[in-house]
């Protein structure tokens, strides 16, 4: 049998993989464990997914209006891919006071422009997960693949494995044009 190769998961053992349990008033019987998802990750299979969101994301340095940023999901938004519309200048956040501290310090940061909300006080180097073209989805899930072959059973690199390229290394490295969803882009 060939099946698709994909992050590792396993039935999940709070619902048994109905996806349902006991009722109650915040999730109704949808098991909390799993989303009603039925499986979760294994402990291989976190370490890929890890991998795998590091790939589709990108520093604040990187990101260009034209992108979809992911909003994650909150306890009152669904989340989701939302249009970047812009990235402030550099601004004044705030001002702070810590511990033993006579001086305020001020702190700066970036605003991030997402069609219907704004993110604030981000630095250059935060890690946002982007949109990713089909093309994009497939190579970063292969690398990811080629990541967990190489993963004990707890999650650690395979001691005969040799050395792995980190996410960031794989993306100073490989050929990631066409990658991201790039929307009204001039080339
Ligand atoms: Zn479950």
């Amino acid at each position: 049998m060939n099946q698709p190769r994909r992050i590792e998961t396993k039935t999940c053992p709070r619902c048994g993989g109905s996806g349902e349990y006991s009722y109650c008033q915040a999730y109704g019987t949808r098991c909390f464990k799993c989303h009603g998802r039925k499986v979760v990750l294994t402990r291989r299979g976190e370490q890929a997914n890890a991998y795998l969101i590091r790939l589709r994301s990108r520093t604040l340095a990187e990101i260009r209006p034209g992108m979809l940023v992911f909003d994650e999901p909150g306890p009152f938004t669904k989340g989701g891919f939302k249009l970047v519309l812009g990235i402030s200048e550099l601004k004044e956040v705030g001002k702070f006071k810590s511990g033993g501290d006579t001086e305020w310090t001020t702190r700066y940061g970036h605003d991030l422009d997402l069609e219907g909300m704004r993110l604030g006080g981000l630095n250059m180097d935060t890690v946002k997960r982007v949109g990713h073209t089909a093309l994009g989805k497939a190579e970063t899930l292969r690398l990811a693949l080629d990541f967990q072959d190489r993963l004990t059973k707890t999650g650690s690199l395979r001691k005969d494995a040799g050395t792995f390229p980190t996410a960031e290394e794989q993306l100073a490295t490989a050929d990631t044009a066409g990658w991201l969803v790039e929307q009204g882009a001039k080339q």
